[in-house]
Formats: structure tokens, C-alpha cells, sequence
């Protein structure tokens, strides 16, 4: 095999490290001990100040952020935004070492379609559209994605090594299903415009799992179910098994077959939670985390802190299942598991030795319980790059969430590290060798698991209707955990919002 250029320097690199350099890193980001004194309602501090403001949102992740962003397009500024940790982003956050930046989760966001009538209209603000064309710069290099499987790298997600002529007419049957959906309007993105063009047969798919859906259109093929689990764990942290069928085909069936992207940053979707946040940062209060919400009068009490916020109207864009710990009267209980989440950035001394492609954007091992490894120099028009940064995930797809998050929670730095390299191993003999840190992100509740039911559950749509003056925004409410849906609920929490204030 011809190596790259990318490739020499760093099998020399390799050659001065010492072979007993101590692993370094550690579990970063933690925040479970601020989640757990809202759930075991630890004494909030004595208030120190009242504020008197018409709008408060709480949370500044994507969807809280794209609230703060509706406003200010609207011109309307009496609001505070207001977010526990001592940065905006959520699950769009980033760090960054001597390297590179690397992302703390998402990390990408489709190029939208036409339905995406609001993610266009900031790519377009934030310059990454500019009269139709896309910038070059953001738009995911070659190669994109491969996949390891029978002992090499193939091109790829969907599996083309060792397929029968069945499993391939499997593979074509599948994809004509999910072509008709796509054609038939109803899955878009976001949601909603979608499901006002749905037909009965449509949401009949949310009755059963992505896997009874395969069993009854006789879709059996390894490769096949190997490929649709993996999609639904990628973006739903839910197996095909337990996910809604509708869910799972919406993952293909929303997507144009023939994008031309994904955007992509070094820091993942931090690049746009960090534009979103200069836009409003004068509105934003970080290290402000809410413990209770009170309705009291005609008005709402929001205790953050020190702080006590009168406020008219509350946009709440924080994880909708908290609210019912927050919450007074609290709301109805979102009908939705919270998947946990594993993702650590593994700081690479040298790349480990290749067999067959060079390294992909995204690099997936097939057969897996994890889900492979974003590189985040992907997009470096450098041609000499001897240490990188991998950001790996591992979505906790298997049984109960709750028993997910306890193996989590309940495994040492030294015992994930253990887990990782043994996962890798199998594509990467050499990974040992490679690494000289890891720094890992638990998410113990990272997205909702959208299982049969979800899409028309009563608590759900009671939920999305704004009443009393607050608004739900967070994407969990979607049960779709996504840019583009994080996106919409803030922005149509806004709307309300204003409609509901007369701005
Ligand atoms: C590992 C992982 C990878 C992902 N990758 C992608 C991807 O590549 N592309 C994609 O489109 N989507 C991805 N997603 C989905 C991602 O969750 C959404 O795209 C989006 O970022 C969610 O935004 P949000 O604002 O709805 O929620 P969150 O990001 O959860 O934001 C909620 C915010 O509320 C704050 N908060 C919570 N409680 C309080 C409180 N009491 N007081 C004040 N603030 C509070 C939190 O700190 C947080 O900042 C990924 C998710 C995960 C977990």
C-alpha cells in the first residue's frame, strides 16, 4: 500500500515514543452533582436580588440559543438568557488542546433542505451560505466516512465486503421503501411540516419498532440490520430493536440521498453555539442554574442562584424531563427514556498503521457496541498533520437507560479507558501506542429514546403547546435529537413568546 503523506510522518513520530508513557487524561465536564441537588431539591441560596424582565429562557444549548437568536432578529430585548454551567452550547460545546479544537458531542449538521426554512436562514447569517453556494471550507473533505469490516477498511458506512446477491437485493428494497417515504413529503426536517402531510399509514409506522417493520417487510439480511441499528444507536442512542419504526425511517427517509454535505468544524457544532452566543451574549447569565420555576399571579418566579427573576413569560430550553423537578405546577412527564452517552477525545501522538483506506472523517467498526471515531483535523488543509485528535462515541443503547447510566456512572477513568482500546484494538492493533491521552465527557442523560408511541403520545403534544406563558424548547421534545429540531422548538418557543407579549 502507497502510504499518504499524512501517513510517513507520523509512523516515524512513533518510532521516539517511549512504549511505558503513562496514559494521561480524566473524566471532563462533569455535572451530575449539579443535576442531583436539583433532583434531591438541595437548599437554594437566600435571594439576594428580584429582577423584573418580560421573557426569561432557561438553558443555553442550541435550542435556548436559537430562542436568544429569534428575538434579537425580532428586536426584542427584555429577556435573559439563563444557563447553569460557566458556558452556552450544551451538547454543542467543544475544548481544545495544543492540536486542534475537538467536540464534547454534536458535531456536525446536515446541509438542510428546503423545509429547513430556519437553520438555512442562519447559515446564511453566519456566512455559510452566500447566494446559494456553500462554503468550501466547512462542506466534510474526502474521504468522509469508512467502515471496518472482515479485518479491513472499506469505503463507506453501508457494508459492501462479503454481501450475498440476497443481502444485496435487500439492501436495494430497503432503500426503494425509503425513497416512497421520502417522495411522499412526510419526513422532513424539522418534523412538524412532515407530519402535517402525513397520511394514517404514515404514523402507523410509530406503532411498532424499526425491527418488527424489517421482520414484516422480510428484510433479514445481517448487513442490512447491522446498518439500520447502527443509524437509530447513532442518532437516537436506541437500537432498531426498542426504536419507533417511524424514527428509524425518518433517519433515512428525511435526508436528501444525494446531500452534498455535512457541515463540519474542528470544534463540531460549537462553531455555531459560539456564533449564536455573541449574537445575544449581553442577554446571557452562565453559572446561573435554575432551581425552581413558580407560577405565582399572573406571573412567573425564576430562581437562579441568588437571583429571583419576575418574568411574564418563561421559555424552558433546558432537558424537558428536568422540569418536572423544577417546575411549579409541574408539567406532565415527557414519555421518553434518557439515554446515556460516552464520548472522549483521545489525543493522538502518532496514527496507528493503516490497512487498506487512510483515515475517514468518520470511522465506524462494524459489529461494534460503540460507534467509531470523528477525526477533528478532518478538515485541516495542512498536508503534514503528525498528531490528531479523535473524538469517539458511545451511545448506551442496551436495556433499561437507568441501568445504562448506573454502569456509566459506576466505571472508573482507568476501567473506560480499558473498554475504549479494547474496542479499537480490533481495527487498530497498535492504538495502545498511539495514544497519550484521553479525556472523557458521561452524559448521563444525553437525548431521548424515541420508542413506539412517542410520536403521538398525549403528554408529548401537551407538552409542545405553549400554556401559562411558558414554552417548551429543548430538542428532546421532538424525540428526534438534532440540530435542526433543537433549532425549531427555540424558535417557535420565541415566536409564541412574542405573540403571546404583543412584540
Ligand atoms: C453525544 C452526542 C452527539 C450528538 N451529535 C450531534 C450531531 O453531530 N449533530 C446534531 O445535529 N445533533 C447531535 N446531537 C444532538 C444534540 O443534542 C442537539 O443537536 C442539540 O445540540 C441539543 O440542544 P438543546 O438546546 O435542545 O439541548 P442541550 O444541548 O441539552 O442544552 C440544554 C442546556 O440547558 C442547560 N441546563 C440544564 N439544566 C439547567 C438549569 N437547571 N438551569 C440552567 N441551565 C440548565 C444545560 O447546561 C445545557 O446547556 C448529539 C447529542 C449527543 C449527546
Amino acid at each position: 500500500m502507497k502510504l499518504t503523506r499524512r501517513q510517513v510522518a507520523p509512523a516515524l513520530i512513533g518510532l521516539t515514543l517511549k512504549a511505558d508513557q503513562p496514559l494521561k487524561g480524566g473524566f471532563a465536564l462533569e455535572a451530575q452533582d449539579r443535576g442531583h441537588q436539583i433532583r434531591d431539591r438541595a437548599a437554594t441560596p437566600a435571594t439576594k436580588r428580584t429582577i423584573r424582565i418580560p421573557a426569561v429562557i432557561v438553558g443555553g444549548g442550541i435550542s435556548g440559543l436559537s430562542a436568544a437568536w429569534w428575538f434579537r432578529r425580532a428586536r426584542f430585548t427584555d429577556f435573559v438568557l439563563l444557563e447553569m454551567e460557566s458556558e452556552t452550547g450544551g451538547n454543542a460545546r467543544a475544548g481544545e488542546n495544543e492540536i486542534t479544537p475537538f467536540p464534547w458531542a454534536a458535531h456536525y449538521l446536515p446541509l438542510p433542505a428546503n423545509d429547513s426554512i430556519y437553520v438555512r436562514l442562519l447559515c446564511e447569517e453566519f456566512g455559510l451560505l452566500k447566494d446559494g453556494v456553500w462554503d468550501e471550507r466547512w462542506l466534510c473533505h474526502s474521504p468522509q466516512e469508512r467502515l471496518f469490516l472482515h479485518g479491513r477498511w472499506q469505503e463507506g458506512i453501508e457494508p459492501h465486503i462479503g454481501l450475498t446477491k440476497e443481502d444485496a437485493a435487500q439492501f436495494d428494497r430497503f432503500f426503494s421503501r425509503v425513497a416512497e417515504l421520502r417522495h411522499s413529503g412526510a419526513f422532513t426536517l424539522p418534523m412538524d411540516p412532515g407530519l402535517r402531510r402525513s397520511k394514517p399509514a404514515h404514523l402507523a409506522l410509530d406503532r411498532l419498532t424499526l425491527s418488527g417493520w424489517m421482520r414484516k417487510e422480510g428484510l433479514y439480511s445481517p448487513y442490512l440490520r447491522w446498518l439500520v441499528d447502527y443509524s437509530t444507536r447513532d442518532d437516537y442512542a436506541t437500537g432498531a430493536d426498542a426504536v419507533s419504526a417511524w424514527a428509524g425511517l425518518h433517519y433515512f427517509a428525511a435526508r436528501d440521498s444525494e446531500e452534498h454535505g455535512p457541515l463540519t468544524w474542528p470544534e463540531g457544532n460549537a462553531w455555531i453555539a459560539r456564533r449564536l452566543t455573541q449574537t445575544v451574549s449581553s442577554h446571557i447569565r452562565t453559572g446561573a442554574m435554575v432551581s425552581r420555576v413558580e407560577r405565582t399571579g399572573s406571573f412567573w418566579r425564576v430562581h437562579a442562584g441568588d437571583t429571583l427573576y419576575e418574568t411574564d413569560y418563561v421559555i424552558w430550553a433546558a432537558p424537558t424531563w428536568l422540569a418536572r423537578w423544577t417546575v411549579s405546577p409541574p408539567p406532565r412527564a415527557l414519555p421518553m427514556e434518557s439515554a446515556p452517552w460516552l464520548v472522549a477525545n483521545l489525543t493522538m501522538s502518532r496514527w496507528p498503521a493503516e490497512k487498506g483506506l487512510p483515515p475517514a472523517w468518520d470511522n465506524v467498526i462494524y459489529g461494534s457496541p460503540a460507534l467509531g471515531y470523528v477525526v477533528a483535523t478532518h478538515q485541516s488543509l495542512k498536508t503534514h498533520i503528525p498528531r490528531t485528535v479523535w473524538t469517539y462515541y458511545w451511545a448506551m443503547s442496551q436495556g433499561a437507560a437507568l441501568d445504562q447510566r448506573r454502569i456509566l456512572l459506576g466505571g472508573d477513568w482507568r476501567y473506560w479507558c480499558e473498554r475504549i482500546f479494547a474496542d479499537l484494538q480490533r481495527a487498530h492493533p497498535d492504538i495502545r501506542s498511539c495514544v497519550e491521552r484521553i479525556d472523557i465527557f458521561r452524559i448521563g442523560h444525553a437525548m431521548p429514546r424515541p420508542a413506539p408511541g412517542f410520536l403521538t403520545h398525549p403528554d408529548r403534544l401537551a407538552l409542545l403547546k405553549p400554556s401559562n406563558n411558558l414554552a417548551f424548547a429543548n430538542t428532546d421534545l421532538s424525540g428526534l435529537s438534532l440540530f435542526e429540531e433543537a433549532q425549531y422548538r427555540g424558535v417557535e418557543a420565541a415566536r409564541a413568546a412574542l405573540s403571546t407579549l404583543g412584540r
